[in-house]
């Protein structure tokens, strides 16, 4: 079905994720007219349950603040490292380094979460529009002169229709509109994962601050590890990430299911906060090999979140990425359309910043899967213990956390001699 009317907006949001529902709340408060469309109705699943300190600037800035502390969320203070043999280092204490409130954040059930935040975005003036899917983004002109001039979208109804803006954010996550129908994918090589998890009833967690506490549990093998995010009504969320062909090929078995319990079974950190445990939900499977867009702007069009780039999980910074490129993006929106410059400069102002900040991030994750050792790079450069720990709470976009980099190269060097050596008998 076609419809003949033509809306038109300042500002069309494609997605109601994190990303999208920071995006459009931004801009919305700063006085523009904002479209979101959501194909789905929330709440609806999503992973990645998992927050980190940094995020607590946005939720001040959109009044979310509230809602969080009144919500049953099991409060995080910690991340915890569990090595091959099953022993637990020295735990990350945000607040240790920073004692201020906003050390403290909260591990989410994405449903819950990400509905709380759509619902504040309509609360803040952003036209909210659930089970409407985009179908395509309208662009106009041809080679650097192409312009985004709005969208078509499709209610659940199958009644189509045009809305145009001045301005599109896509923050349609892994899907990646803009990106994928531009071809600017860039797929990051060296970070070809993917992820198995489900959820556990009845599993050990730790007790007082350490009951949210985020473990990252190493396989015997070193070839990939588990995360263990506890949340509230009793449940745990349990995933197993490592290459995406140690996963999948060369298996006698191709059942997601059995292959999840064989990654328990290597992983000794695990086995015994599992053993009263009662799995109460179906394995999920999702390849996550991480990727950037090579533009993350042009001329009435913005990506943010995962549209624009996907980092590996390991250290939770996906929803903090996402608030983050959510929050500058619709502040750059807002200034673009202020100066009548919709122009690919003024709505990516913010992404060379960000960018570096995402590439920190990246830099450690590359680290911990060539086998870097927290425990020993913070016995060898005590002083450095703080940086790594800012890295984790998810303040990257400092050049201060930079200071590590010297350090890293050295160990690295170290370690390669090392394996070398062993080569070479
Ligand atoms: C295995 C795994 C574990 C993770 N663990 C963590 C974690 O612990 N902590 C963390 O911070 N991050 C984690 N992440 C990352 C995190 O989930 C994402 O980075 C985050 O969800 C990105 O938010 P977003 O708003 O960009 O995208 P999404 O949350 O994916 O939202 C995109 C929205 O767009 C909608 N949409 C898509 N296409 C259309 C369309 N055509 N029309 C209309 N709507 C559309 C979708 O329905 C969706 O609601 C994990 C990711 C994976 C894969």
């Amino acid at each position: 079905m076609v419809g003949t009317a033509v809306e038109r907006t300042e500002v069309v949001v494609i997605g109601g994720g994190p990303a999208g529902a920071t995006a459009a709340a931004v801009a919305a408060q700063r006085g523009r007219r904002v479209a979101l469309f959501e194909r789905e109705r929330f709440p609806r699943f999503h992973v990645g349950e998992s927050l980190i300190p940094e995020t607590y600037g946005v939720f001040e800035r959109l009044g979310m603040l509230d809602a969080l502390r009144g919500s049953r969320f099991v409060e995080k203070h910690s991340v915890q490292f569990v090595n091959e043999r099953g022993v637990l280092s020295e735990p990350f204490y945000f607040a240790d380094h920073k004692p201020q409130e906003s050390s403290q954040t909260w591990q989410v059930r994405r449903s819950e979460f990400d509905e709380m935040m759509l619902r504040n975005a309509a609360r803040l003036g952003v036209e909210v529009h659930e089970g409407c899917r985009v179908l395509e983004v309208l662009f106009d002109g041809a080679g650097s002169e192409v312009r985004a001039r709005g969208v078509r979208v499709q209610d659940e109804a199958g009644l189509v229709r045009t809305v145009e803006a001045d301005v599109v954010v896509d923050a349609s996550g892994q899907g990646a509109m803009i990106q994928s129908r531009l071809g600017l994918r860039d797929w990051d090589q060296e970070l070809r994962k993917a992820a198995v998890w489900s959820y556990w009833k009845g599993a050990t967690r730790g007790t007082g601050r350490d009951e949210g506490a985020t473990l990252v549990l190493q396989l015997d093998d070193k070839q990939g590890w588990f995360w263990y995010i506890p949340l509230h009504d009793d449940i745990v969320s349990v995933g197993v990430v490592a290459g995406h062909d140690y996963l999948f090929k060369n298996r006698a078995t191709k059942d997601s299911d059995a292959i999840y319990q064989e990654e328990i079974g290597r992983c000794p950190g695990l086995i015994p906060r599992l053993e009263q445990a009662e799995m109460i939900e179906s394995v999920r499977v999702a390849k996550e090999y991480s990727y950037r867009s090579r533009q993350v702007a042009g001329k009435g069009w913005v990506l943010v979140g995962d549209a624009f780039g996907f980092l590996d999980p390991l250290y939770s910074s996906g929803i903090l990425l996402a608030l983050k490129s959510g929050e500058l993006a619709g502040d750059a929106v807002a200034d673009a359309l202020e100066a009548n410059d919709l122009s690919a400069e003024r709505l990516g102002a913010w992404a060379p910043d960000f960018i570096r900040g995402m590439e920190r991030m990246r830099r450690l994750v590359v680290e911990f899967y060539d086998g870097f050792n927290f425990g020993k790079f913070v016995k060898r450069h005590p002083h450095l213990k703080g940086h790594i720990t800012d890295m984790l709470i998810g303040d990257l976009f400092n050049e201060r956390v930079d200071e590590i980099v010297a350090p890293l190269d050295e160990m690295r060097r170290e370690e390669e001699l090392k394996r070398a050596a062993t080569a070479n008998g």
